[in-house]
C-alpha cells in the first residue's frame, strides 16, 4: 500500500504564487507516489469572519485552481473539509489530550491574536483542527510551506500523546518543504510571509491576476536602496523577486547567480514579472475552461468525499475505541 499524502488550502482569499510555490504545484509534482488528498479547508476559514456568499464562491474557485494547477481527480481525492463530518469529530477527541499551553505557544496564533480586543476560540484551535485532518487519514507526509511547520511539529505531538496515552493510533506525519519558494514573502512588505489574508494591494501576485497586472505589482514591490542585484549585500525584497524567479525557472544557483549579478532593480522585475506571467499563462487557461463547467467541479468534490469518508470514519472508529467512548458491539 502507497503511503498517504494530506495537505490542505484555506478558502480564505485569492490563492497566491506562495500558496502555489509553497504548496500546490508540489502536490501536483508528487501526487502520483502516494495516495493523496487535498482538501479545501473551510472549516478552518471561518476561524475569522468570512462574508457567507463570497465564501461559498471560493471553495468552487478554489476548486478549479486544484484542477487547473494539474491535481488529477481521477488519481487523487478533492474533498471539501466540512463535507466530511469526522474532521470536527476529531478534533474534539484531540482537543482533550492537548494542554492548552502547547497552543497559546504557536507564533501564528500569537500573531493573529496580538492587538485583537476579543480573540475567537477558533484562532486558538485552529492548529488543533489541523492535527485533526491530518491524523483522521493516518497520513505519512504533509506537504506544506514553511509557515506550517511549527503547527506539523504540534500535530506530531498530540499524536505521540495520543499514542501513549490510549496506545499505539497514529501514523506520524513528516513535514515536506519545497526547496525553493517554500516562504515567499510580500511584495510590499518583504519581511512578512506572503497572505491571502493580507491587506495590502501590491502584497501578493495572485494566481488568477492578469500579465498587466503581474507586472504592475512586481514593478512596485518593495527593494532596497542598492541600484542593482548585489548577491552579498541584497535586501529581502531583492532576495524575494530572485527566490520567486528561480521557483518559477528551477534555475540552479550559478545560473541565477551569473544572469542577475549586476542587473539593475527595473530590469529585475520586468524579467521576474515575464517569468511569472508566462509560468501562470496554462493554469489561468485550463481554469476558465473548467469553470465554465460548475456541475463537473460538484461531482468531482462529491466523489472526493465518498472515497475518503471510509478512512474517516474508520480512523474516529478506533479513536473512540481506544478512548472508551460508545461503540456499538
Ligand atoms: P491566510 O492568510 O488566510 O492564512 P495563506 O496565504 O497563509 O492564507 P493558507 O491557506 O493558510 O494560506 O495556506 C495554504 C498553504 O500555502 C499552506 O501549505 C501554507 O504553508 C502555504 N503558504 C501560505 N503562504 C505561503 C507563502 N507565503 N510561501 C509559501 N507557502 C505558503
Ligand atoms: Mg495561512
Amino acid at each position: 500500500m502507497r503511503a498517504r499524502v494530506f495537505s490542505g488550502i484555506q478558502p480564505t482569499g485569492n490563492l497566491h504564487i506562495g500558496n502555489y510555490l509553497g504548496a500546490l504545484r508540489n502536490w501536483v509534482k508528487i501526487q502520483y507516489d502516494y495516495e493523496s488528498i487535498f482538501c479545501i479547508v473551510d472549516l478552518h476559514a471561518v476561524t475569522v469572519y468570512q462574508d457567507p456568499a463570497e465564501l461559498q464562491a471560493r471553495i468552487r474557485e478554489i476548486a478549479g485552481l486544484f484542477l487547473a494547477a494539474g491535481i488529477d481527480p481521477k488519481h487523487s481525492a478533492m474533498i471539501v473539509q466540512s463535507t466530511v463530518p469526522a474532521h470536527a469529530e476529531l478534533a474534539w477527541m484531540l482537543t482533550c489530550v492537548t494542554p492548552i499551553g502547547w497552543l497559546y505557544r504557536m507564533t501564528q496564533f500569537k500573531a493573529r491574536a496580538d492587538n485583537q480586543e476579543t480573540v475567537g476560540d477558533g484562532l486558538l484551535q485552529y492548529p488543533l483542527l489541523m492535527a485533526a485532518d491530518i491524523l483522521l487519514y493516518q497520513a505519512a507526509l504533509v506537504p506544506v510551506g514553511d509557515d506550517q511547520s511549527q503547527h506539523l511539529e504540534l500535530a506530531r505531538d498530540i499524536a505521540q500523546r495520543f499514542n501513549s496515552m490510549y496506545g499505539d493510533t497514529f501514523v506520524m506525519p513528516e513535514t515536506r518543504l519545497p526547496t525553493v519558494g517554500a516562504r515567499v514573502m510580500g511584495l510590499d512588505e518583504p519581511d512578512k510571509k506572503m497572505s491571502k489574508s493580507a491587506a495590502g494591494a501590491n502584497h501578493a501576485v495572485a494566481l488568477l491576476d492578469d500579465p498587466a497586472l503581474i507586472r504592475r505589482k512586481i514593478m512596485r514591490a518593495t527593494t532596497d536602496s542598492n541600484p542593482a542585484v548585489d548577491f552579498d549585500t541584497m535586501g529581502p525584497g531583492v532576495e524575494n523577486l530572485l527566490s520567486i524567479f528561480q521557483a518559477f525557472s528551477e534555475w540552479p544557483d550559478e545560473q541565477m547567480k551569473s544572469h542577475f549579478a549586476g542587473m539593475r532593480y527595473g530590469d529585475l522585475k520586468k524579467t521576474v514579472a515575464e517569468m511569472v506571467a508566462t509560468s501562470l499563462e496554462p493554469l489561468q487557461q485550463r481554469y476558465r475552461e473548467i469553470m465554465a463547467d460548475p456541475a463537473y467541479l460538484d461531482g468531482i468534490l462529491r466523489e472526493g468525499a465518498e472515497r475518503v469518508s471510509p478512512i474517516a470514519n474508520s480512523t474516529v472508529e478506533v479513536v473512540k475505541k481506544r478512548m472508551g467512548l460508545y461503540t456499538r458491539a
